[in-house]
């Protein structure tokens, strides 16, 4: 599938510096941010520079070398955030099902406390 990435949204807009983040790590290929409405002590949103609408377009699109920058900034943002021994969640909502809200691809990395199963019901 040939996805449409919209410039408009809000991550578009943040890469840019059109509105302002809450920046926790910046690398070549990648942003982290803490997400504005956090549901858990730890919040954060590692989101790619690229153009990318989710993880699929990612995954099939993108180059080895944002791949590898994305991926080990999810682990650096984990380790400077210390839910490594705790433990922690990785989440990346995609479309209607998955109740995608932005349409730029983005992991929220959550912990600071337990966080429940995974799914709620219903
Ligand atoms: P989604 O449902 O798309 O996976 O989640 C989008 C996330 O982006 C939500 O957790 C929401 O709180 C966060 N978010 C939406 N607008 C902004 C914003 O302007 N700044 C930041 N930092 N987070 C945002």
């Amino acid at each position: 599938m040939a996805y449409t990435y919209d410039d408009q949204n809000i991550f578009a807009k943040i890469l840019r510096g059109e509105i302002p983040n809450d920046t926790v790590l910046e690398t070549d290929h990648s942003l982290a941010f803490n997400d504005i409405r956090p549901q858990a002590p730890v919040h954060v949103l590692v989101i790619p520079k690229g153009a990318y609408v989710n993880y699929d377009d990612f995954a099939r699109n993108a180059s080895d070398a944002e791949i590898l920058d994305f991926t080990r900034a999810i682990g650096e943002v984990c380790k400077m955030k210390g839910v490594e021994t705790d433990g922690f969640r990785t989440i990346s909502n995609a479309g209607q099902h998955g109740v995608q809200e932005v349409p730029h691809l983005h992991i929220h990395i959550l912990g600071g406390r337990p966080l429940g199963r995974m799914l709620q019901q219903g």
